[in-house]
């Protein structure tokens, strides 16, 4: 390819950058946008949407329900013999990363983005007048960056730092039996383990999908198998060895991902200068909140609406002031839940003042701080 001319680059197709391209499409620009991948593929993610998930899906025309997605309704939050079930409340839809992210790229293109599949930014150069990305197919040159690379940090630019890491993301499509696939309708069942958390849910096409983060030392015992993942897990509760009994894994492997600094936030001065994050390359939300998504997608309207009147340091500040009370209580609900009696403590709490949990899903959900900026 050419060294050709755009204004504005996104570089990533999930949540953050599909969104920031559609944003950015929808009011008058022409993006364009750079996903390594020629197609969508599986990601670790708990493929939950939450209820401001859904609202941005909504306005970029993508719809869920339509696609498959299977609702959820309640919360069962499960340690040991401890249960607590909590009714939610906005309803959740769960949808595989696959199709969700084939949908968003295509409203992105719909809307005007020009979208690259295949491309992978490999090295950037500042120029006086913009910045040359190196790509796997040629050079292309851009006065504007939107960064939304997600859990990969790169050597070209500098790397994301602090937040909580030693936990390792994993994630298993499952098929179970009909009767367990039957008992998880509307429910996401949340663990709380010695080694970490996952939650359980069914997501479409017959499939239920096990994810969450485990200690990097339990899962090394596994050898990344997929069989003794899940015994790991059923040794660790008796209703998950009941679920995972009879389960078909889908791939021999589960799906990892390894050093996410889990609870950071961007601070201002991160360089390089015309060049901004969002998404998970901006905050890293723990997954227990079920929020990350939902931050991604606000991240890139945010910035869609927002681009064409505002310097990328004014952006960071707004995106910053809309994340961090959220991030904070998010980063104490997973401090919470990896230890053994505040996380027995909290459930107890909880069964007896179910109010609490509801002023937790609101004070988590990103919305409150971002949904009306940048839109005037
Ligand atoms: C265990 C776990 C469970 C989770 N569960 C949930 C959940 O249930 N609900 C929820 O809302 N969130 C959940 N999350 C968080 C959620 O997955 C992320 O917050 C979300 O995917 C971030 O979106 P993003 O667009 O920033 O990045 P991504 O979705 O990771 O997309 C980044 C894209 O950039 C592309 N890319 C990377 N490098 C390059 C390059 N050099 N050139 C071009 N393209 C590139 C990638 O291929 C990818 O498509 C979970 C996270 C974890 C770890």
């Amino acid at each position: 390819m050419p060294e050709t001319f755009k204004k504005i680059a996104v570089v990533g197709g999930g949540p953050a950058g599909c969104a920031a391209a559609f944003f950015l499409a929808r009011n008058g620009a022409r993006p364009l946008l750079l996903e390594k991948n020629t197609s969508p593929q599986s990601k670790v993610c708990g493929e939950v949407l939450s209820s401001t998930a859904l609202g941005v899906l909504e306005e970029m025309g993508v719809t869920p329900r339509a696609l498959g997605a299977a609702p959820i309704t309640r919360i069962l939050f499960c340690a040991g013999c401890q249960k607590m079930e909590y009714s939610l409340r906005h309803p959740r839809l769960a949808l595989s990363r696959t199709r969700l992210d084939e949908a968003i790229q295509n409203a992105a293109r719909r809307a005007g983005a020009e979208v690259l599949p295949g491309l992978a930014v490999q090295g950037l150069v500042t120029e006086s007048d913009g910045t040359v990305l190196q790509t796997s197919a040629g050079a292309i040159k851009a006065v504007r960056i939107l960064w939304a690379s997600g859990k990969r940090d790169h050597p070209f630019l500098p790397a994301r730092q602090g937040g909580e890491s030693g936990w390792l993301g994993l994630k298993l499509h499952l098929r179970l039996p009909e009767h367990q696939r039957q008992r998880l309708e509307g429910l996401l069942e949340m663990h709380l383990l010695a080694s970490g958390y996952v939650g359980l849910c069914n997501v479409e096409a017959g499939l239920s999908n096990l994810c969450g983060l485990i200690r990097v030392s339990a899962f090394r015992g596994t050898g990344a198998d997929s069989r003794a993942f899940l015994e790991l897990l059923a040794r660790q509760s008796p209703l998950l060895a009941q679920t995972l009994e009879q389960a078909e894994t889908l791939t021999a492997k589960p799906l990892a991902v390894a050093a996410q600094p889990y609870g950071y936030l961007q601070k201002l001065t991160l360089p390089p200068k015309g060049l901004l994050r969002i998404g998970d390359q901006f905050a890293v939300f723990p997954p227990l909140c079920g929020e990350g998504m939902a931050a991604a997608l606000l991240s890139g309207r945010l910035a869609g609406f927002s681009l064409a009147g505002k310097d990328d340091v004014s952006l960071k500040l707004a995106l910053r002031r809309g994340l961090a009370p959220p991030l904070r209580v998010a980063r104490w609900m997973h401090r919470g839940a990896a230890h053994p009696l505040v996380r027995t403590a909290i459930l107890r709490l909880m069964a007896r003042r179910p109010d609490i949990l509801e002023t937790l899903e609101k004070t988590m959900d990103p919305a409150r701080g971002l949904l009306n900026i940048g839109v005037s």
